[in-house]
Order: C-alpha cells, then sequence, then structure tokens
C-alpha cells in the first residue's frame, strides 16, 4: 500500500452544502507533490485538492466531506473528489509509479463512492489539466483493483485422495457377500442407504487407494466424478460360488473299538503260546 500522509491545508469549504459526490476530478501538478503540498498549504494560494498522488505516496489534504477549491468551478467543487497527480504530463511523460499509487486511491474512492464517475478538470475549466495524464486507464486499473480486492480468487481445494489415485480400471465385478454398501470416499462411510445383494453384477470404471486400501468406482461414478465406491475386500471378479461340500463318508460305528470277537481271539492265541512255552524245559 502506498504511504498515505495526512497534511491538512487551510484552503476549503466545510461540507458541500448538501451535495452528494458524483466525480473523482483528475488534475496534472506540474509540479512535484511535495511542491503542491506546500502550495496549498499557504493560505495565501487560495487553492487546495483533496489528494495529491506522487510515487508511492498519497497526501491527503481536505477531508472528502468537505469541499476542496481545486476545479476553478464552485458547483463543480461542491460534488467532485479532486486528485493532483505529480508531473506535468505532456510530450510522453508518463510514471508509472505515480499511476500505480494513483490506482490505490481511485479504487479505494470507486469503493466508497460507487454511483461517482470521473472527469477531467479540462471538462469543467479552460485549461488544458491533466494534459495526456491516462484517467481512463486509471480508472478501468482501479475499477479491477477493487474487483480483486473484494472477490479475490478462491483458492483451489487440493483434490481428495480418492480423486488423486484413481486409475481407470474397465472391468465387471461381483459383489462378494449379502449386505456390501458404496461408501463415499471421503469419509469411508456408506454414501447412502443401498445395501447390495451377493453375486450382484457391477460396471467398474476406476479404482483408487484411499490410506493405503483399495475401492472400485463404477463406471457411472468415473463418468460423474462422484466419490462414492466399493471397498475392494467387497467385490469379487467373479460371482461367488460356494466350495463344494465335504462329503461324509460312512463311518462304522464300531471304528476305534477293538472287535470282542477279535479280543477273545488274540487272548486264546496268545494263552496257547504261553502254555506252549511253559511245557519248554527251562534255558539254562
Ligand atoms: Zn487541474
Amino acid at each position: 500500500m502506498p504511504n498515505l500522509q495526512w497534511v491538512p491545508s487551510p484552503n476549503y469549504t466545510e461540507w458541500r452544502q448538501g451535495n452528494a459526490i458524483q466525480k473523482i476530478t483528475f488534475h496534472h501538478a506540474c509540479s512535484s507533490a511535495a511542491s503542491a503540498v506546500n502550495w496549498f498549504k499557504n493560505p495565501n494560494s487560495q487553492t487546495s485538492s483533496h489528494f495529491i498522488v506522487g510515487p508511492g505516496i498519497i497526501y491527503c489534504m481536505v477531508d472528502t466531506d468537505d469541499t476542496a477549491w481545486t476545479n476553478g468551478n464552485w458547483n463543480s467543487n461542491l460534488v467532485s473528489v479532486t486528485i493532483e497527480f505529480e508531473g506535468t504530463w505532456l510530450n510522453g511523460f508518463r510514471n508509472e509509479s505515480t499511476i500505480n499509487t494513483g490506482v490505490e486511491l481511485v479504487a479505494w474512492l470507486q469503493d466508497l463512492y460507487p454511483s461517482a464517475g470521473f472527469n477531467r478538470h479540462r471538462d469543467i475549466s479552460a485549461t488544458a489539466c491533466p494534459g495526456d495524464f491516462p484517467v481512463e486507464e486509471v480508472w478501468t486499473k482501479a475499477a479491477q483493483r477493487r474487483e480483486l480486492i473484494n472477490n479475490p480468487p478462491k483458492p483451489v481445494p487440493a483434490l481428495p485422495e480418492w480423486q488423486t489415485n484413481r486409475k481407470d480400471f474397465v472391468k465387471t465385478m461381483y459383489i462378494a457377500k449379502d449386505g456390501v454398501q458404496l461408501l463415499d470416499l471421503v469419509t469411508l462411510k456408506p454414501a447412502d442407504a443401498r445395501v447390495f445383494a451377493q453375486n450382484m453384477k457391477i460396471d467398474i470404471g476406476s479404482m483408487t487407494t484411499v490410506g493405503g486400501k483399495t475401492y472400485y468406482i463404477t463406471a457411472y461414478s468415473t463418468s460423474k466424478n462422484i466419490g462414492a465406491g466399493y471397498f475392494g475386500g467387497d467385490l469379487l471378479l467373479q460371482p461367488y460360488s460356494p466350495p463344494p461340500p465335504v462329503v461324509d463318508l460312512p463311518t462304522d460305528p464300531d471304528a476305534g473299538k477293538l472287535n470282542e470277537q477279535k479280543l477273545n481271539w488274540i487272548i486264546t492265541t496268545l494263552n496257547a503260546i504261553i502254555n506252549f512255552f511253559k511245557g519248554l524245559t527251562p534255558w539254562k
């Protein structure tokens, strides 16, 4: 922002006799801003301006609620806010810094007095003032500046993770189990109340990852850029088919038990062997 200095001038009339501000009047000072300030501070000059603009500096010398003695026309003074620009704006003279400082001031005045237009000193009095000062340029740039201040461009929000990570994945997939829900890919909570049944067929248009987990987005949501999809574990590339049932082989109710008949046979045989050995002479 330019440096703003309040240097009051004694040369003004209080208030505006009930008039509203209708014009911003442009002048060139034909001197430095500092010289113009000195001149308007002098009561003998009987002239003033609300503002004097130099490169990077704005002097405010008369309150805009009061009438400055600038335009050489009383009725015009009553309805104008007046600005003097440093320099003699003739023969190609131009100072970008003064222009830019003027743009800041005029933007502020446009905001304060939105119904005011602009004019040049020579539109009111017999004078060449303000020479070739680029009035339209300053007025237009000020309007743009004001628009930028009042409606700054909105920052572009960062893309959510699902959008950043999305890749094309065109496949037909199937719901893996009953009760699967479509998820909001930002909150990872159900996107709506719908519940899908096992083996429902879905056309997938893309896949993405959120928090390191895979999600699949329908072709429709992909085309509409809707942030909803299915958790990877809830979908299959082919319909679910249950594993073949385990065949129960017929079982022997006596399996695991020693057959009583067989046991009797073993006992009888063992006894026979024992008796056989009892009949032998023991070894020596
Ligand atoms: Zn003038």
